[in-house]
């Protein structure tokens, strides 16, 4: 994306991949667009297959991959499998685009005690801790994900090696430290970097960018000067790096808003049943550029596990590719959710969700899905569907759901030319889970291939 740019040029973009998808899907099956079959090295075959553009799915359908590309996408009748490929059957299935997760958090897996886990893993985070997390997202579906927020050195490492291939996880695309008034604790400076005038700002900016960040997180701006949050938004249009703030406040979202912050995070505002009409007003004059992660279902499922199904934290699922200490230092810290502070609103705050996320779809905003997995009861293994199922609870169309898990978050990132949809020349991201999402999302809990740069890694 273009930070910080007019409405006018994603909408026009928003037309082109509207007029591609026709194309796409009006292209019948020449065979002079028919690959070699040498050059085709996977086929997945069978399923339901939803191309990210928001058209009907495909019937009995085919992915053919070549490479890392994809090669074509059609149905059985229209796209022939070479013969000799290895197929992988999706019948049964629903294929479709490697889901983004647009708000993870690497450097925590869930335990209830932030200082806690940072005494005992902080200076193993990278080692030990993130690759749990990229290989749990990985499982989950996740080829994708965006880190909010981790001591920048950590996060950078993990995504080289995740890169190189040495640890199995998403496509990383980090924001280092939050940039804010100061951190809160002295233990969390790393992560938490504290912005002293504008100067500073710019320089904090720059060193991020430097590191080779992909966003910059704006935290607390209502608490800042605000020549330090225009010096942070500035500089990092500048580097051609999109702003991420949090929106718990109203004068937060409002400060964000005026010096042209391009995505905000959580639905915020505390126990006020919804946004007040002078923020409703900057958003719909917004909302054409301005991307929201709501991030709803860590309340729901903070209580879930806090009150009415706590077997949830028996459930081997979220332990996977955790040494056993790990998980019993989690599950301890765990036992008693409604005492943890993290918790203490929550029960008011679950009433106003819904009526705020209805706000934010009126308002026009593009929204994406977000889980803030890593914060306490919130796995990396299981956060990405949860939030997919609440939005269909609260009422949004599957097809969107999965838009705002696929082609959203790509188009946001910049990335849309290559991720986010099923296409020919595409990356070879290709997720099948069992079932049908358009009618339930709960069968997204149900990853059963995972395809991630045209190898098969679940
Ligand atoms: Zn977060």
């Amino acid at each position: 994306m273009t930070p910080g740019g007019g409405g006018s040029s994603r909408a026009a973009s928003l037309l082109l991949a509207g007029a591609l998808a026709l194309l796409v899907h009006a292209q019948p099956s020449p065979a002079s667009s028919a690959q070699p079959a040498d050059s085709v090295t996977l086929a997945l075959v069978g399923g339901q297959v939803i191309d990210g553009y928001g058209e009907s799915p495909i019937e009995d359908g085919v992915v053919l991959i070549s490479g890392n590309r994809i090669a074509r996408v059609g149905s059985e009748a229209e796209v022939e499998v070479p013969e000799g490929t290895r197929v992988v059957s999706t019948e049964g299935m629903t294929v479709m685009p490697g889901l983004f997760d647009m708000h993870v958090h690497l450097q925590i897996l869930g335990h209830g005690d932030y200082e806690r886990w940072n005494e005992l893993y902080g200076d193993r985070l990278a080692e030990d801790v993130m690759p749990v997390a990229a290989r749990q997202l990985l499982a989950a579906g996740v080829t994708s994900a965006r880190d909010l927020g981790a001591p920048p050195e950590d996060i950078l490492e993990v995504r080289r090696r995740i890169r190189s291939g040495d640890v199995p996880g998403p496509r990383l695309f980090v924001a280092g430290a939050f940039l804010q008034d100061a951190p809160y604790e002295p233990w969390q400076s790393d992560y938490r970097w504290g912005v002293d005038g504008p100067e500073d700002a710019r320089s904090k900016v720059r060193r991020l960018v430097e590191a080779g960040v992909d966003v910059i997180k704006l935290i607390d701006q209502d608490r800042m000067e605000e020549p330090e949050v225009e010096a942070v938004v500035d500089a990092a249009h500048d580097a051609g790096l999109p702003v991420v703030a949090h929106a718990h406040r109203v004068e937060e979202i409002l400060v964000g808003l005026e010096h042209g912050v391009d995505n905000f995070e959580h639905t915020g505002l505390g126990t006020a049943p919804g946004y007040p009409e002078r923020v409703m007003r900057e958003l719909r004059e917004r909302n054409l550029d301005l991307y929201w992660t709501p991030t709803v279902s860590p309340l729901y499922v903070m209580r879930y596990t806090g009150s009415r199904f706590p077997e949830r934290l028996d459930d081997p699922g979220w332990r996977r590719f955790m040494p056993d200490s790990m998980a019993r230092e989690i599950r301890a810290s765990l036992e008693h959710i409604p005492r943890l502070p993290y918790y203490a609103d929550f029960p008011a705050r679950i009433p106003t969700l819904p009526d705020k996320f209805d706000q934010l779809r009126d308002a026009g905003v593009k929204m994406m899905i977000g889980t803030d997995a890593g914060i306490p009861s919130m796995f990396h293994i299981d956060a990405t569907w949860r939030e997919m199922e609440r939005w269909q609870r609260l009422g949004v169309d599957p097809m969107r759901i999965i838009q705002a898990a696929t082609l959203v978050p790509a188009r946001f990132l910049g990335v849309q030319d290559r991720l986010g949809t099923l296409a020919p020349g595409k990356l070879a991201d290709v997720i099948a889970v069992r079932g049908d999402p358009l009618r339930d999302m709960r069968a997204m809990r149900d990853v059963e291939v995972v395809v991630k740069d045209g190898r098969r890694v679940h």
